[in-house]
């Protein structure tokens, strides 16, 4: 039976496909297809590492009957005998068979895709003690899992497939159809881990708009809803699913008719693409001469090659945190740090390239293990500027490579959610210990422009002081609309207050600007705003000519720009910023 959910619109598009869930706790398995000779070894890796498991289950049984019978040996063998039962239970190796032979999955996506279908089931039971069998099942499924680490794939990760949608019709069931991601929640680092895989789209139960999980969607260029409540819930393995990014929802089981009707939306977005990538050369200057600098917010150095492509003019940020996600503990090195800021200068090809220093806490933990949730306001706490002046010896490590890399084209370095003027100084002073430490090794550098994030209202309010310290400013909307409004940006249930038109947020966004204009130093936008083509009027109105966003959003951007007339923006703007609802006043 069809049915709907909703949730929050967080990167457009349609996708069509099956269903793929994923418990939180286990996307840092590996999910990649593999070829039709490859399904043998891949049936015979889950048997070998399931009859290793059930060979240490039987060892743990004799040694309990080799001891001195004691209280909660009964209890221990009893539980040992479920796990051998479940171990054997034809319908988990049945299942995890189908998943491998009939749809190509990887061993361990099949045995997760089969544990996630089993354990709803289990759910589903009335009796409490057959309900609780769920959580032998994931420790049994857990152990099956840790053996077959041991045993390495005889299949490398394959880049991702392309796979078309079906138009109109539902396929068979075959293999070649796109996958949608299902799950109630994934951190960042998980999300760009999925950038490497065949994911046609995603929906998630929790985070907001500008979560970072929503933002590395955005960056993937697949259609994502995100605050879907119970979608994971409701959603079954394997359900055909339509992501209609644009209104944020996600209908399950789709009829014909709304299928065709997908598809048709779907074919449209590709043409509208294909007409705006001929925009790829010419130059973003507005209906009255002024020329508009678009840049790219990048995750990872290999994101270089789309900002090139969407015809973005530099990198406006680099995300560096992503370096120092899901690493369990260990920090990349000046080395690896300094490699892959080469790669992003490099390459660019001459463009410049602007590194924000990490910017990990809050929803951008270091690991999952290190949750957020162990803190009590993750957003106020120790993150960002403040994580890295608290920790010099990482932070002079990311310095001195940010510097070496900027021996090979210029970079800009970018210090997010400063608020003190004495977070100022010893970020600057750290800056010259940097250099003067690759000066003591004879290390080559080279020259950065440094500049400040205006994320926190205190940072807009008291801008001319930064202006006097730093060469460039970029506000960070999402934080600063976070911090300004106090609203959690991850959290879905208040998602409907986080208002980037809010008159707050607009006069501090319109103070920053003018500031920078009368100093003479480049301000830019570089949260989510800036590739919204709903803000463009409105921020060329408040004199803004700099914006950075995904690479997906560059040539939409510049549509907008190319038919704008700043002039005539500005009244425009004005009345905005005086106005109880700006919004009515640009849409009007
Ligand atoms: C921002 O806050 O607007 C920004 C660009 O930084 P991030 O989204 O990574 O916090
Ligand atoms: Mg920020």
């Amino acid at each position: 039976m069809s049915f709907s959910v909703h949730g929050l619109a967080v990167s457009s598009g349609v996708a069509i496909g099956r269903a793929v869930l994923v418990a939180s706790s286990r996307v840092d398995v590996a999910h990649y297809f593999v070829d039709e000779g490859q399904i043998e070894p891949e049936l015979d890796r889950v048997r070998r590492a399931r009859n290793e498991v059930v060979a240490e289950v039987c060892r743990l049984q004799q040694s309990l009957q080799d001891m001195p019978a004691k209280d909660g040996h009964v209890e221990l063998t009893a539980l040992l005998d479920v796990h051998l039962m479940l171990l054997q239970d034809e319908h988990l190796s049945d299942g995890v068979k189908h998943w491998i032979v009939d749809r190509r999955y990887n061993a361990e996506w099949a045995l997760t895709a089969q544990l996630e279908l089993v354990a709803r089931q289990f759910d589903e039971m009335e009796d409490p003690y057959l309900r609780e069998r769920k959580a032998d099942l994931e420790q049994i499924v857990e152990r099956v899992l840790r053996a077959m680490r041991g045993m390495t794939s005889p299949v490398a990760l394959p880049p991702s497939p392309s796979r078309k949608a079906p138009q109109g019709l539902l396929l068979d069931d075959t293999i070649d159809v796109p996958l949608i991601l299902v799950a109630h929640d994934l951190s960042p680092a998980d999300m760009l881990q999925f950038k490497q895989s065949a994911f046609a789209g995603f929906v998630t139960d929790v985070g907001g708009k500008t979560s970072h999980t929503a933002i590395v969607a955005r960056s993937m260029d697949i259609p994502a809803v995100v605050g879907a409540r119970a979608a994971s819930q409701i959603i079954e393995q394997d359900d055909w699913l339509i992501i209609d990014g644009e209104a944020g929802v996600v209908i399950a089981d789709p009829s014909p008719i709304i299928l065709a009707e997908y598809g048709f939306r779907q074919r449209q977005t590709e043409v509208e693409r294909e007409r705006l990538s001929r925009l790829r050369n010419t130059p973003a200057m507005t209906m009255d001469g002024e020329k508009i600098e678009l840049l790219a917010n990048i995750e990872e150095p290999s994101d270089c090659a789309s900002a090139l492509k969407a015809g973005a003019i530099g990198v406006g940020l680099f995300r560096s945190e992503f370096l120092f996600m899901g690493r369990q503990g260990s920090l990349p090195d000046e080395e690896e740090q300094y490699r892959a800021y080469r790669a992003a200068v490099q390459g660019m090809e001459g463009l410049p390239v602007t590194i924000r220093t990490v910017d990990v806490g809050a929803d951008k933990p270091l690991d999952r293990s290190r949750n957020a949730e162990d803190h009590l306001n993750p957003a106020l706490g120790l993150r960002a500027i403040r994580w890295s002046l608290s920790e010099p010896a990482m932070f002079l490590t990311q310095l001195r490579a940010i510097l070496r890399a900027a021996a090979h084209g210029p970079v800009h370095l970018l210090v997010p959610m400063l608020a003190h003027v004495s977070e100022i100084r010893q970020t600057l002073a750290l800056i010259d210990r940097a250099r003067g430490q690759l000066n003591a090794k004879g290390q080559a550098y080279g020259p950065v422009k440094v500049g400040a994030m205006i994320e926190v209202p205190a940072a807009a309010l008291m801008v001319d002081v930064f202006l006097k310290y730093f060469d460039f400013l970029s506000i960070g909307t999402n934080d600063l609309i976070q911090y300004t409004l106090a609203i959690d940006r991850v959290d879905e249930s208040v998602a409907h207050l986080y208002d980037p038109m809010h008159p707050a947020v607009l006069h501090l966004v319109a103070h920053t600007i003018a500031a920078g204009r009368v100093a003479g130093k480049p301000v830019s936008v570089c949260g989510e705003m800036a590739g919204d083509v709903a803000m463009t009027r409105l921020l060329l109105g408040l004199g803004l000519r700099s914006f950075s966003m995904h690479p997906s959003q560059v040539l939409a951007v510049k549509q907008q720009v190319l038919r704008c007339d700043t002039r005539k923006l500005e009244p425009l703007a004005r009345a905005a910023l005086d106005a109880e609802e700006p919004a009515l006043v640009m849409a009007a």
